[in-house]
């Protein structure tokens, strides 16, 4: 294959991934930018393959469809609530094999006595350091979710400062190794072995709850060590997908951070969710009203206009399809239904989007928190939905709160509201919440899918 029509090949792979990342922006499109995404990659591992003649086109074929069935095979098998330890997984994957090719090309010009250049050098040692640190951070990042380790923060006495010294040795070694070019394997084993040892530090202190996060920034990572490859075998794709996938990463746990109202820093040095206790007001003395299925069923019948507010309990209770049912209910009944979304409502970014598409729930129904928090005030019922700290008007009221200045929905603006949880446990940030002591607040007790149910044949009957 010609020079000129490989790299033709690999720009028109490299467009199919922006304009796949653009479609990605609206749930609408983003089936359609997933697909236009992966046909950019099928040309990109196609055009390689050829071009190095690493394989026959027999064994590229069958690696193909091997690789697509195992694909295909974990994506329909994964829970939703799993998908952050699959994406951890995955990322790993990335950053082993950063590491791995890095490697590979150091050994190789060990071998063959080949001086390195300088700027491949160092994109050698940064390949090792980020493809090491992303690879163990994500398995620590897996196993946290998994709950094949505990997934509160492991903290140390002197952990940053240890740290530190660790990140300070690595650079020390692939700088010897970078102007030594005699010195013998042991540094680049040693930086091998520390960068891994590095991103499981650094992945420990960090609470199990914080991890979409986390793993958001590793995916980051995967795509800063696959550019980094990119230059060390001299491939523009590579180098381009990986500065999209390492940008994109990065712009993600940004929105992620600030919709929470936690700076990255905070989340990646902070330990949330360890022994410390949250502060935030205590509910003693406040009372609670509760509903039957009942009575809420003939509020929402005759509701005019009902906002549904999902969260990570109506993830848990797989709920989705039975909050169509309901919504499909009420609007028979004449009345309106939307649906708010919050920017982190469940434990990973888009999670309710993806469950409410699920359930075939279109699209134009479901609002972004900005373009629907002015319509709660005259909203006749806000019925939420498993979710707790993105409804906590201690965001707005509290200042000693641990979510004071996180933006939510402003669901206790509404006429009335009804909550539909399983007790008064608190949500991830572990404060309590003062929406469901409010006078306007009926709590409806259950798993989420039992009260719907229960609301659905209610209302039928009315
Ligand atoms: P929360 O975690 O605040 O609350 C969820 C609530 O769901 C709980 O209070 C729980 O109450 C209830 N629940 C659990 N299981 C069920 C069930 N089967 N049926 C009914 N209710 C149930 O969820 P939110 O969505 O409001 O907030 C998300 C939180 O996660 C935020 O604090 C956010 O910062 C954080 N986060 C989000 C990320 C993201 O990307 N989306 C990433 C990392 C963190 P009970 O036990 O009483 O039923």
């Amino acid at each position: 294959m010609s020079p000129s029509i490989v790299r033709l090949l690999y720009l028109v792979a490299a467009v199919l991934f922006i304009i796949g990342l653009k479609k990605l922006q609206s749930p609408a499109t983003a089936r359609k930018g997933n697909a236009i995404s992966g046909v950019g990659m099928l040309i990109a591992i196609v055009v390689t393959m050829l071009e190095l003649e690493i394989l026959s086109p027999a064994a590229l074929v069958g690696g193909l469809v091997v690789g697509s069935a195992v694909g295909w095979w974990m994506a329909r098998a994964v829970k939703m609530t799993s998908m952050p330890q699959m994406v951890a997984l995955l990322n790993g994957f990335g950053g082993a094999a950063s590491l791995l090719v890095g490697g590979a090309e150091f050994l190789k010009s060990e071998l063959t006595g080949e001086q390195i250049p300088m700027d491949t050098g160092i994109t050698i040692q940064l390949s090792l350091l980020i493809g090491a640190v992303t690879f163990s951070g994500s398995m620590i990042a897996w196993a946290k979710l998994q709950e094949v380790m505990t997934g509160k923060p492991i903290t140390f006495p002197a952990q940053k400062t240890f740290n530190a010294l660790v990140f300070v040795a690595i650079v020390a070694l692939s700088a010897y190794q970078l102007y030594t070019p005699d010195a013998m394997l042991w540094p680049f084993y040693a930086v091998c072995f520390l960068s891994r040892a590095l991103g499981v530090l650094l992945t420990i202190p960090i609470g199990g709850a914080d991890m979409p996060v986390v793993i958001s920034l590793l995916n980051s990572y995967s795509g800063l060590a696959g550019a980094m490859t990119g230059f060390v075998i001299k491939n523009d794709v590579l180098i381009v997908s990986g500065a999209l996938v390492g940008s994109s990463g990065i712009i993600l746990s940004q929105i992620m951070c600030k919709a929470m109202n936690r700076s990255l820093a905070n989340v990646l040095f902070g330990a949330f969710g360890g022994s410390t206790a949250a502060s935030g007001k205590s509910a003693a003395g406040l009372t609670v009203k509760s509903i039957t299925a009942e009575d809420a069923a003939i509020q929402l019948a005759f509701a005019q206009s009902m906002i549904v507010v999902p969260g990570y309990g109506m993830a848990v209770a797989q709920a989705q399809h039975t909050v169509r049912e309901l919504a499909e209910l009420v609007e028979k009944k004449g009345g309106t239904v939307k649906y708010a979304i919050h920017p982190v409502a469940g434990r990973m970014p888009g999670h309710m989007n993806v469950l409410l598409a699920e359930a075939n729930i279109p699209y134009d129904k479901l609002f972004a928190m900005e373009d629907i928090n002015s319509e709660f005030e005259n909203c006749d019922v806000a019925i939420v939905i498993g979710a707790n700290d993105v409804v906590n008007p201690a965001a707005r009221n509290d200042p000693s709160s641990p979510i004071f200045g996180m933006p939510i929905l402003d669901v206790d603006k509404a006429k009335s509201c009804i909550v539909l949880k399983r007790s008064m446990g608190a949500g991830f940030a572990g404060i309590e919440n003062e929406l469901f002591y409010a006078p306007k607040t009926s709590m409806l007790f259950g798993d989420a899918k039992s009260s719907l149910t229960k609301l659905v044949s209610e209302i039928k009957q009315l």
